[in-house]
This record gives structure tokens, C-alpha cells and sequence, in this order.
């Protein structure tokens, strides 16, 4: 019994062990996330705007035939980016309060996508995404009566999704079913035709392929480092719809019936999920409400969101921590920032560090780093320098490398470190060697990918 009790103790204890563990972990995590959000007086430096790289393909059903976006409509598609990047750049006030009973801004996500290229085409298997298949293998029907057909039990849920069959090739639609004991009655919108006698009917069932790795697979995997966006048709009417799972791919079918504005929305939406968004309906992020109404319905105060992960025709606003998750992301994870602007140099971007200095949170600098005289910056997360940065260390400066890497994620160099006494003349060094700055590696820190001369 003692035994029991003591085992019983030490299980809770353990679960409460557990319990904190979790908590500070979770905690770590949720704070982590915080130094990522641009919050709208964060520097535009520490901060950075993350520009994705977009190609898009336009894909034909048939040459000359693109039944859809072609590339007379560059001018449309252009401003549909430019729509896109509005949205994420001003964005509104949500309209639902957060769990908190907050309301949660930043007027600009600083995320923007840069359509490089357009590319046609002409593939009309890729181009079908959404499409009634004659399913092969044939179903036998006991008996037929007008404009019904009677058939096994067992194949009644096989008629789920079905909108039409074929008896002798005459096609059908079916009406209703029901199930009465051992039977399955299938009514169709017409007479069966007699005749020849029947014994068999072939049923089409519905693909959905608008998420099919086909597309990317064939299309997209040579070619990881850049979001490639497919607009591809379906032989069945219906609404617009898209597909992004994974951070180099998403598809959109039918964009032609949903309107330029409507088109440039839902592009938004599933941009969002390539970047790593998920839908609003339960909430990624404890900025976000409990619950958000889905059914492209306008957006409200009470039910349903403007979030561009939600369903709702605002799409207009993401909050702090979507955008802070985003921007973790695009700062931490190679295959993430190769689909960046991030290897483009741009002096202007260039870090002047007058002041002792510690970056905590991952870093990816598109200009130079300058250590002035006799300041010390450190380095606790990795930092990514596109392939002409360098970093300028000028007399007495120092650079420690605690734990993190310095490092171009793109396979090229960067331009390496600069020791000298002055970066307005930087091959000039400081006359005494006491005065050289320092490069300190603390807890397995490291520089790579250095251009070496
Ligand atoms: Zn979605």
C-alpha cells in the first residue's frame, strides 16, 4: 500500500515536472516569436521586410487555348500582385477581438512577393485539376424499372460523390438514393433505354487534383528557391480554388470565375499558407479569436474575421503573431530564406554598430556590418549575409560569435570579415597590433562560407 501511495506521488511529481517543463518551453517559444513581429517602431534594419520570389505559370489547356490567365493578361496578373502586396502591406484593424479580448495591430506584415518571372505552359493533364474520371471497372445491376436502377447494397456508398453514370453509353444523372434491406435504388433524371438488355453501369467519379504533387513534382521540385505559382483550369464549372502545401508551390484552378478582385484574395489566402499561415477558423496564435465564421461571407464585429486566413471577403488584416511566425521562419530556416530576396546585396541595408550590441534573434542582413571603434557586437543567433556583405571591424572592435553561425544559406560566399582601422578606408589596419580588432568564437560558434581571397 505505502509502495503504491509513493509510486502515486512520484507519477504527479513527474507530471508536474512535465507540466513546467512544457510551460517553460512553451514560454521560450512564445517569447522567441515576439522578437520576430514587426511591430510598426521596430527598425526597418532589425526587422527586415521579407520579399519572396514568385514564378508564375500559366498553364494551357491547349496552344493558343490557355482557358484561363494567358499571357495577354500580364497586365491583370501584375496587378493582382500589386493587390496582394497591398494587403499585407496596409492592412486594416481586425474586426474580432483576440482570446485576450484585445485587439491586435501592425499596420504593415513588412511580407511582400516579387513576381520574377511569368512562364507558359501547355499541358492539358496539368491543366485539369478538377474533372468527372469514368471509373474502370464496371458495377452489375440486378434489375431496372423506368428510371430506376436496383443494385447490391454494397455499392450504395459508392454513389456519394457521383453526379452521373453511364448504362450501354448513355450517360445519366442521378436524382436520388435509398437503400431499402439488401438493395440500392439509384432514380435518374431519365428513362433507362431499353433495349439491348442491361447489366452493367460505369460510374465517373470526381478527381480533386488541385493539390496533387504532379504539378510540383514535374514542375516545381527542380527549382526549390522560389515560390512557383501554377494557375491551371478545371473541365467542371465551379468557384476558384487553390492549394498551397509547401513552401515552394501552391496551384489556384479556375481563377477565370472568380472576378480580378475575388482572384487576387484568394491568391493572398494561399500565399498565406505557403508561408507557413493556417486557417483562422481555430486559431495558430493566442492573438487571434477563438473562432472565426468561414463561408466567404462578409466580415462582421462579432462572428467572422477580416483575417486573409479566413474565410471571408475582407481578407484584409493578420495579426502580430502571424506575421512575427512568418518572419521567424523566413530568419531561421535555409529552405526558407532561399526563397527569398535575401542573397540581393543592397548597401543601403548596410548595419553602422556605434554602440555595445547583442542581436538575440536570428538575422538576415542583405547590406555590411560596421563595428565601430572599440564597440563590441554579439552575435547569440545565426546570421545570414548575402553574397557581397562583408563585415567591417574597425580598430579595438570586437565580434563574438556566441553559439550561432555566420553563414549564406544561398551556396555562394559572402565577402568575408574586414579588420582595419577605419571602414571609410578599410585596407588601411590600425599601426599597433594591440589595437587589431577581435573575432571571438564562443560555444561552438562558427563563421562559414567565407569568400577567401
Ligand atoms: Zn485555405
Amino acid at each position: 500500500m505505502l509502495l503504491k501511495s509513493t509510486q502515486h506521488q512520484f507519477s504527479k511529481f513527474n507530471i508536474v515536472f512535465l507540466l513546467i517543463l512544457f510551460n517553460l518551453t512553451f514560454f521560450a517559444q512564445k517569447e522567441e516569436l515576439e522578437k520576430y513581429i514587426p511591430q510598426e517602431n521596430t527598425s526597418l534594419l532589425t526587422n527586415p521586410p521579407i520579399t519572396l520570389r514568385v514564378q508564375l505559370h500559366l498553364v494551357y489547356r491547349y496552344e493558343n487555348d490557355a482557358q484561363n490567365y494567358n499571357l495577354d493578361s500580364i497586365k491583370l496578373i501584375r496587378d493582382q500582385f500589386g493587390w496582394v502586396n497591398r494587403f499585407y502591406k496596409e492592412m486594416n484593424p481586425c474586426t474580432l477581438e483576440a482570446q485576450d479580448k484585445e485587439k491586435h495591430f501592425i499596420p504593415d506584415s513588412r511580407i511582400q512577393f516579387r513576381l520574377d518571372t511569368v512562364i507558359k505552359i501547355v499541358d492539358s493533364v496539368l491543366w485539369d485539376r478538377r474533372y468527372y474520371a469514368l471509373y474502370d471497372r464496371p458495377i452489375p445491376i440486378d434489375s431496372v424499372g423506368l428510371n430506376k436502377i436496383y443494385l447490391d447494397k454494397r455499392y450504395f456508398s459508392r454513389f456519394k460523390k457521383v453526379d452521373s453514370l453511364s448504362i450501354n453509353e448513355v450517360n445519366y444523372s442521378i436524382t436520388n438514393r435509398s437503400r431499402i434491406d439488401n438493395v440500392s435504388i439509384l432514380e435518374l433524371s431519365s428513362n433507362v433505354e431499353s433495349g439491348s438488355a442491361v447489366k452493367e453501369l460505369y460510374y465517373y467519379r470526381k478527381r480533386e487534383l488541385n493539390c496533387d504533387r504532379y504539378i510540383w513534382e514535374k514542375y516545381a521540385n527542380s527549382d526549390q528557391n522560389s515560390i512557383h505559382v501554377f494557375y491551371t483550369g478545371s473541365s467542371l464549372n465551379g468557384v476558384a480554388f487553390g492549394c498551397g502545401p509547401k513552401p515552394y508551390f501552391l496551384n489556384l484552378t479556375n481563377l477565370i470565375n472568380g472576378g480580378g478582385w475575388g482572384n487576387a484574395q484568394l491568391l493572398a489566402h494561399e500565399l498565406g499558407h505557403t508561408i507557413g499561415l493556417a486557417h483562422t477558423n481555430y486559431p495558430q496564435f493566442d492573438d487571434l479569436p477563438k473562432k472565426d465564421k468561414f463561408g466567404f461571407i462578409p466580415c462582421n464585429s462579432t462572428t467572422v474575421s477580416n483575417n486573409i486566413m479566413g474565410y471571408n471577403q475582407c481578407r484584409n488584416y493578420l495579426s502580430p503573431k502571424q506575421a512575427g511566425y512568418v518572419h521567424q521562419l523566413y530568419s531561421t530556416k535555409p529552405e526558407r530564406i532561399r526563397l527569398t530576396t535575401a542573397n540581393e546585396y543592397k548597401a543601403e541595408n548596410t548595419f553602422d554598430i556605434w554602440y555595445d550590441t547583442v542581436w538575440d534573434k536570428a538575422m538576415v542582413v542583405t547590406g555590411d556590418i560596421i563595428v565601430r571603434k572599440r564597440q563590441t557586437l554579439t552575435l547569440n543567433k545565426d546570421v545570414h549575409l548575402s553574397e557581397n556583405s562583408r563585415i567591417y571591424l574597425e580598430k579595438k572592435a570586437k565580434l563574438i560569435v556566441d553559439g550561432a553561425t555566420v553563414t549564406n544559406y544561398f551556396g555562394t560566399k559572402w565577402k568575408g570579415i574586414v579588420i582595419c582601422k577605419s571602414a571609410h578606408k578599410p585596407s588601411k589596419k590600425p599601426r599597433w597590433s594591440r589595437n587589431l580588432a577581435k573575432v571571438i568564437l564562443k560555444n561552438e560558434g562558427e563563421i562559414t562560407e567565407v569568400f577567401s581571397r
